[in-house]
C-alpha cells in the first residue's frame, strides 16, 4: 500500500504492533463511507438490474475501479460473466460487504531507509517551544526530523521542520 493514506496510517499500525505485540493488524477500507451497507446493496442492484444483458465486471465499473473489481469477484466468489438473472444473492450481499469493509492485513511498515517521515526522536517535553532549545542541555537546540513529532500528511513535515529551524537558529543566534 503508498500514497497519503498508508503514509498517515502507518504511525498507527506502528504504534498497535509494538503495544499488543501482534505480528499483524488489521484494517478495513470502507470504500462507501457515504452510503449504509443496504444503500451500497440497493444501488449495486439496481445498476445490475438497469443493465440487466451486462456481465457484472462491467456493471460494476461506475462502482470501482477498475483493478479493484477483479479482486472483489474473486474475494466474493463471483464469476465475472454472471449477469443481473443469475446473480446468487448470498454472494452479491458478501461483495458489497467487501465494498464496506475490505479486510487489509498489513504486516510491517517499510524500512528505515524508505521512510519518508519518522516517529521517535527526542521528546518535546524536554525542548522549550518558544526557543527550541532543550530543558535538559544549554546551548543546545533541536529542530525538524531529531524531533519526536510527525506532521499530518501533505507538506507539514517540511513546514515543522522549516518553523522549527527558523526558531531554533534564531534562538542560538540570539543567545550568542
Ligand atoms: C521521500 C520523502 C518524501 C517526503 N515528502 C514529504 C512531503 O511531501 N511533505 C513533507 O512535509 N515532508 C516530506 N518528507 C519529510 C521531510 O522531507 C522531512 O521531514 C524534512 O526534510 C526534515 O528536515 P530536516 O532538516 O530535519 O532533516 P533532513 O532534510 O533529513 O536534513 C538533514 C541533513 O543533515 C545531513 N546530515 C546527516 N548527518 C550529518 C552529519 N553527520 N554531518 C553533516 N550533515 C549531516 C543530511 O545529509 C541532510 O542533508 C519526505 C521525506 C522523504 C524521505
Amino acid at each position: 500500500m503508498s500514497g497519503p493514506i498508508a503514509l498517515r496510517c502507518s504511525q498507527f499500525v506502528v504504534k498497535e504492533l509494538n503495544k499488543s505485540e501482534r505480528k499483524e493488524v488489521l484494517l478495513t477500507v470502507d470504500l462507501f463511507p457515504d452510503l449504509s451497507s443496504d444503500e451500497v446493496y440497493n444501488q449495486s442492484m439496481a445498476l445490475a438490474k438497469a443493465d440487466a444483458k451486462k456481465a457484472i465486471k462491467n456493471v460494476l465499473k461506475p462502482l470501482l475501479s477498475d483493478r479493484l473489481i477483479p479482486i472483489m469477484l474473486e474475494k466474493s466468489g463471483l464469476d465475472d460473466q454472471l449477469t443481473y438473472d443469475n446473480i446468487p444473492k448470498q454472494k452479491w450481499l458478501e461483495l458489497c460487504k467487501l465494498m464496506k469493509a475490505f479486510p487489509v492485513i498489513v504486516k510491517g511498515t517499510l524500512s528505515i531507509e524508505e521512510a519518508f517521515v519518522t516517529g521517535g526522536g527526542v521528546q518535546l517535553k524536554e525542548i522549550d517551544p518558544s526557543t527550541m532549545q532543550s530543558k535538559l542541555v544549554n546551548g543546545l537546540y533541536f529542530c525538524g526530523e531529531i524531533l519526536d513529532i510527525h506532521g499530518y500528511t501533505g507538506g507539514y513535515n517540511i513546514t515543522a521542520a522549516f518553523s522549527t529551524g527558523y526558531m531554533a537558529g534564531k534562538s542560538a543566534a540570539q543567545q550568542v
